[in-house]
């Protein structure tokens, strides 16, 4: 096989014939998700999904039907997996499984979709070079339960021909095709969250104005997020659920698909069978320390997006290129940092003014050590007056004297390197599912172990997500000094205070806020992955700047 040409696989023509884009998306860039979309569709090929085999002890003409059967042609170049091959009194048939409907004519009479014809014709001509010929394909509708006959032409399979040739020539140009615009195929396409078409047109320049102020798909964030902090518990896995036991006792199950990540504390156990379905699934399963500290995350192999890490480690030996991303992100934070102050704090209004002056010296910063000493300035002035945004009993109790850490040694200091943490650990993972490299950064300094990246890609969230779940316990009472604990390495919070605390940040981060550009409103958990989908494509070179994200 030349390893510059892999065969490829017929599902990858069909993306071709349906969105360029996606193709180059999902062939070159190995970038996918799993939606509610794709989801249904592996749920459609269930009852196909069990295999046949090609040869040895099988004879095709014995059997009425072969499931599943994986070919593979060098000399055609074509890859693919057909779902049911039938043996009937007028001749062989194979069939295609599709979740949704078929498209009409002009006489409104169902016919299968183009790329679903394209996609039989590809599996036929991989049949015929196998030495079995078929004369008969069909695809089958399973949302108006409807088999749609595909005429296999010999126009088809020259299309099947010049759509891989074609195909093949965009993978080699390295140029991923711009968005469509406007389209209706982007309302259907399973790639649309990490397309994000109308958001990826107005970052590159080709739309002047925002061109939605629809959210992007999905609106919100689906699953459950799992947190177990008792020691004895343990994690396991049976029938497709997660199952936590405590003392033998199964004391909660969770169906595998609805679980967006699962949080383990100290030493609890888990079951390598349920380590491997959620890794099968992508499901990240993050470890923290019994007093709270990230650990690091099991997670599957990350997204490839080669090109974006690629313009990643370029950019990070061009200190003249990092510098303006770098920028955008420290203006952004010490805007936010103003704004939380503003609202909820009764800082000097020399203080507002000096903050506002620092945040528009960041644009000007002539080099990163410049912006270092602003960012700097910045958080003192942010940190002097942090007391004063604390409400009633809470600005009695916790006293706080700026900020201190490794180790924090008073519960605010501890209850905000917690925020830091944990907020540091989601956009770690977030730069892994995107295709981004964590630990080159733009404004840090790579040091071993430290996801530079990430801190950087945190920077204008700190105040709005970290510091506000802070704020929030603390004013509303949900902690109190009872649920922290002094030790000599330091103050950590307890086990109650930390179920607090898991409550305020799933709260805050399914918090809905406004687009600074797009005006649409997503939860700050999908603000974060869209933010970190627009640094990818600047380092991809499709989008012409970075704009931070400021509240109002
Ligand atoms: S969202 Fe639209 S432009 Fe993007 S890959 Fe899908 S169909 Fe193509």
């Amino acid at each position: 096989m030349n390893p510059e040409h892999p065969p490829m696989p017929v599902r990858r023509l069909h993306n071709y014939s349906y969105c360029k884009r996606l193709f180059y998306l999902q062939w070159v860039e190995d970038l996918w998700v799993e939606d509610a979309d794709t989801a249904a569709g592996s749920h459609t090929h269930r009852n196909t999904d069990k295999p046949s085999h090609w040869g040895e002890n099988l004879d095709p003409s014995e059997r009425s039907s072969l499931r599943s059967l994986s070919l593979e042609s060098e000399t055609l170049g074509l890859r693919g997996v057909i779902d049911l091959i039938e043996n009937t009194a007028s001749g062989r048939e194979i069939i295609d499984y599709k979740k949704g409907t078929a498209r009409r004519d002009e006489n409104n009479h169902r016919i299968a979709k183009e790329n679903d014809c394209l996609q039989l014709a590809a599996y036929a001509m991989l049949l015929a070079e196998a030495g079995m010929p078929i004369k008969k394909a069909s695809v089958y509708y399973a949302a108006e339960k409807s088999r749609i006959p595909v005429p296999l032409t010999d126009s088809l399979f020259q299309t099947v021909r010049d759509t891989l040739a074609e195909a093949r020539a965009l993978a080699a140009s390295g140029v991923c095709p711009p968005p469509l615009l406007d389209d209706p195929r982007c309302l259907h396409c399973s790639a649309y969250s990490i397309c994000l078409p109308n958001e990826s047109a107005f970052w590159s320049g080709t739309s002047k104005a925002p061109k939605t102020t629809e959210p992007p798909r999905p609106p919100g964030d689906q699953g459950e997020i799992i947190v177990i902090q008792d020691a004895k518990a343990y994690l396991g896995c049976r029938g497709g659920e997660i199952q936590v036991r405590l003392n033998e006792e199964t004391v909660s199950k969770h169906p595998i698909e609805q679980i967006q990540a699962v949080y383990l504390y100290g030493a609890v156990q888990t079951s390598t069978q349920a380590i491997h379905s959620l890794l099968e699934r992508s499901i990240p399963v993050a470890y923290f320390s019994p007093a709270g500290r990230f650990l690091g995350t099991t997670s599957g192999l990350p997204q490839s997006g080669i090109d974006a890490r690629l313009g990643q480690a370029r950019l990070f030996n061009s200190p003249q290129h990092r510098l303006p991303i770098a920028r955008e992100m420290i203006r952004a934070k010490i805007h936010n940092q103003r704004v939380l102050l503003m609202r909820n704090g009764s800082p000097p209004d020399l203080i507002l003014k000096q903050l506002a002056d620092l945040r528009d010296q960041c644009p000007d910063a002539k080099d990163l050590d410049s912006l270092r000493g602003i960012e700097g300035a910045a958080a003192a002035h942010y940190f002097r007056h942090f007391k004063t945004m604390l409400k009633g009993t809470a600005g009695e109790n916790f006293d706080f004297e700026g900020r201190n850490r490794r180790p924090p040694n008073d519960p605010l200091n501890a209850l905000l390197s917690q925020g830091y943490s944990i907020l540091a650990k989601e956009l770690t993972g977030i730069c892994h599912a995107v295709g981004l490299d964590p630990f080159i950064g733009v404004f840090h300094q790579p040091r071993y172990g430290r996801p530079a990246l990430a801190l950087d890609l945190m920077e204008e969230f700190r105040p709005l997500i970290a510091d506000s779940v802070a704020l929030s316990l603390l004013n509303r009472q949900e902690l109190g000094t009872h649920d922290f604990e002094h030790t000599s390495k330091g103050v950590f919070m307890g086990d109650s205070g930390r179920r607090q605390f898991w409550r305020a940040w799933f709260r805050r981060l399914d918090t809905e806020v406004k687009h600074p550009q797009f005006d649409y409103r997503m939860s700050y958990r999908r603000m974060l992955d869209v933010q970190t989908r627009q640094l990818w494509r600047y380092f991809r070179g499709d989008a012409q700047t970075y704009y931070g994200f400021t509240t109002r």
